[in-house]
């Protein structure tokens, strides 16, 4: 992938968990990851190599230790996305590992204690605390939805029903990428909100699974954030930019054992592990940048991070290792394959007015909603001043227009009561004439009543649509007092330099590797000697790091060349089975018709059935109803039609029964390819055509000889009969 000014690398940080009591209880062995936070780099060792060996170095963007804090992650690493987000650019964070390594720890944490919440949390804080502090002039709309993609389906996690529900479908448009179109998204207006969608998801997470811990160490677990915010531009006009945050759960990424399973089994271990097998092919086409291929369509996680891998969006990667010596292949797996993401370009952009933006409907129907609610007002405030005599210049401010329409509504009533009693203590009226007024009075408090009502509901349901937009510095109180306000911000600082000081060191790192050789002048034979020795020794140790690089990289190859054969084996032995089974037990003609009624639909990567219905595409194989028969005793057919108009038989008016001469021929037990062969140059008027003859044949054969005749076959001259007859009938 080329890269241009507006790209940007996938961030890649590597995080390390502290040994668990089980793993200090193994053995003295210690920790196989040795980190060095000022230079970003991992240092692993193999602990079955022998000393001499050189250890292997990786250098990342950040590297977190067993004592680093959920904090020092998120202001470091995640902070600068979430301030992204919120301007406008998509962006996704991402945790990738081994199980028990420590995602759900990076990205959930444990809620209930405050130094240790992880990036969820500590980003749902970041959003709402930024809307509190911005410009008043600034409108948001925040919305929250929750999925998990659990064995290639991908699930509603906000669907009361999702358990019993069907997996979701994927969609594409060109605006906002790769979409789920039935996604439940809830709008949230504070962070207790946001919370509460979440704990919802996370339980219907754990209720859909029997073993929690089983289930979320196979399923992909995405929860998505959209922040949309309007503001007036230098053009005066308001825009609206969206930003789209995507927080992700992967699941763990170590092998499934996969020997020996079979059937439904080993569908289910290939379906585990195929969009985590398609993220890693995805990372290295995208890294590699030689193939034009990107295979995002293999699964359907890497279709849902289509934008955050090489798009429009700016991503972060959480590899999260153990430090234990047993895992040392699964680890040096997962710094490879983050190693490998560094090199990933994207092309993030602010969004800005998209055609789907939620604010902007939202704007237009509270202002459509408001003007209602203010020609109401103005139109009992009109009859008020009717009423009153007066007009009152004063009244602008909205609540005051508010309180005088109910003041006209009381009045109003009490007005039509005084009136009524005034009727009914009238002597000079007829009780006719009394009943009458009266229920008029009635009817006009009646409709002062339900106007009243529809004025209530209008407003409520205004105030409830204006209540979900959060305007800057409004909505939510910032308890934070200035002192506090300039900690965060110190505390932001300082994490900005550390990164921007590593960024330097590495830099050094590099540029002091290449100047070596410039720097160099010698003031003896022999100290040129020792200088060039201690080189050569520097880059020998170079070139045996790289060597044990490139054998453990084939090594790894023919590993998964060899898991890829083994599955490759099994399937074609499933194969035969199931071939085995279609050869013996399916007739041929049904397995034609079922083959004729498959296809493949790449959208969703499945073999589907057309319908035996045909749709409106092709309406011409419809057979028609026929239609009534009016004044008939049945419906009539085609052929007793034709002979109606040609005035032949009137028997067939009433009875429509055909009229066909008898055949004399004696039975014949021939095949009908043969019986078309030979008839077929007859030229009476009925048995013209040759197909009309060979069904005419069949049936009688079909006592005869059973054998001869196919299901197909019947099939086809059952067709050709119904459109010879017309013909005949000419
Ligand atoms: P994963 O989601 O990768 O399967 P978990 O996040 O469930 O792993 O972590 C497994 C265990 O390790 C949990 O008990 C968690 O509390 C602990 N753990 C993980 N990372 C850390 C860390 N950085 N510091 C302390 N404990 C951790
Ligand atoms: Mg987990």
């Amino acid at each position: 992938m080329s890269k241009n000014k507006s790209s940007e690398s996938v961030k890649v940080v590597v995080r390390c968990r502290p040994l668990n009591r089980k793993e200090e209880s193994n053995g003295p062995s210690g920790s196989i990851v040795q980190m060095d936070l000022r230079l970003g780099q991992v240092i692993l060792r193999n602990p079955r190599a022998s000393h001499s060996e050189p250890r292997k170095t990786f250098t990342f963007d950040a590297v977190y230790d067993a004592n680093s804090k959920q904090r020092d992650l998120y202001d470091e690493s995640v902070r600068p996305l979430i301030d992204s987000v919120l301007a406008g650019f998509n962006g996704t964070i991402f945790a990738y590992g081994q199980t028990g390594t420590g995602k759900t720890y990076t990205m959930q944490g444990l809620w209930l204690d405050p130094e240790k919440r992880g990036v969820i949390p500590n980003a749902f804080d970041h959003i709402f605390t930024h809307i509190s502090r911005s410009q008043s002039d600034k409108q948001y709309l925040v919305r929250a939805s929750y999925l998990e993609i659990y064995r290639e389906e991908v699930r509603d996690l906000l669907d009361p029903n999702h358990g019993n529900a069907r997996g979701l479908e994927l969609r594409e448009s060109p605006e906002t990428g790769v979409y789920v179109p039935d996604l439940t998204s809830c709008v949230c207006k504070s962070i207790k909100e946001i919370e509460e969608v979440m704990n919802v998801g996370n339980q219907a997470r754990a209720v859909g699974a029997t073993d929690m811990n089983e289930h979320s160490s196979r399923s992909h677990a995405l929860f998505l954030i959209t922040v949309e915010c309007g503001q007036p531009g230098p053009d005066g006009r308001k825009h609206i930019r969206v930003g789209r945050l995507n927080l992700v759960d992967l699941a763990g990424s170590e092998r499934q054992a996969k020997t020996g399973v079979q059937g439904e089994r080993l569908k289910e271990a290939a379906k585990i592990n195929l969009s985590l097998s398609a993220l890693g092919n995805v990372i290295s086409a995208l890294a590699d940048g030689r193939s034009g291929h990107v295979p995002y369509r293999d699964s359907k996680l890497t279709r849902l991070l289509q934008d955050s891998l090489g798009g429009n969006a700016k991503t972060v990667m959480v590899a999260t290792l153990g430090p234990s010596s047993q895992h040392y292949d699964e680890t040096l797996t997962t710094l490879r394959y983050a190693n490998r993401a560094k090199n990933i370009q994207n092309q993030p952009r602010v969004n800005e007015d998209p055609k789907d933006a939620l604010l902007r409907e939202f704007q237009s129907e509270i202002a459509r909603l408001r003007a209602q609610l203010n020609h109401r007002k103005w139109r009992s405030q009109q009859k008020k001043e009717q009423v009153d005599g007066e007009g009152d210049e004063d009244a602008e401010c909205e609540e005051e227009v508010e309180k005088e329409a109910e003041d006209y509504v009381k009045q109003e009533e009490q007005r039509l009561e005084r009136e009524k009693e005034a009727i009914r203590g009238d002597r000079s009226l007829m009780a006719e004439e009394k009943h009458r007024l009266l229920g008029e009075k009635e009817r006009m408090m009646g409709d002062l009543r339900k106007e009243q009502e529809a004025n209530e509901q209008l407003t409520a349901k205004y105030k409830a649509m204006e209540s979900k937009l959060l305007v800057g510095g409004k909505n939510i109180i910032d308890h934070t007092n200035e002192q506090q306000k300039m900690l965060e911000g110190k505390r932001h600082e300082i994490a900005e330099q550390t990164r921007r000081e590593r960024e330097m060191q590495q830099q050094m790192l590099v540029q002091d590797d290449e100047t070596l050789e410039l720097r160099d002048t010698f003031t003896s034979l022999q100290q040129e000697v020792e200088a060039k020795t201690k080189k050569l020794k520097k880059l020998y140790a170079k070139l045996q790091c790289i060597k044990a690089e490139i054998q453990d990289v084939n090594d790894e190859h023919v590993r998964s060349r060899q898991e890829l054969e083994q599955t490759q084996n099994e399937l074609t032995r499933e194969l035969k089975f199931k071939y085995l089974i279609i050869e013996n037990f399916i007739p041929p003609e049904e397995k034609n018709k079922i083959m004729s009624r498959m296809t493949f639909d790449t959208e969703e990567d499945q073999w589907k059935f057309q319908p035996l219905v045909p749709t409106e595409s092709k309406p011409l194989q419809m057979k028609k109803r026929p239609t009534s028969a009016v004044g008939y005793k049945r419906p009539l057919s085609q052929y007793a039609r034709v002979a109606i108009t040609m005035g032949v038989n009137t028997r067939f008016r009433a009875e429509n029964i055909m009229f066909l001469e008898l055949d004399m021929n004696p039975p014949n037990t021939n095949s009908l390819g043969r019986l078309k062969e030979t008839e077929g140059n007859q030229s009476s008027s009925v048995d013209s055509s040759p197909t009309n003859d060979g069904g005419l044949h069949k049936s009688r054969s079909w006592c005869q000889s059973q054998k001869s005749i196919t299901s197909s076959s019947s099939n086809v001259s059952l067709t050709s009969c119904t459109t010879a007859v017309p013909a005949a009938a000419q």
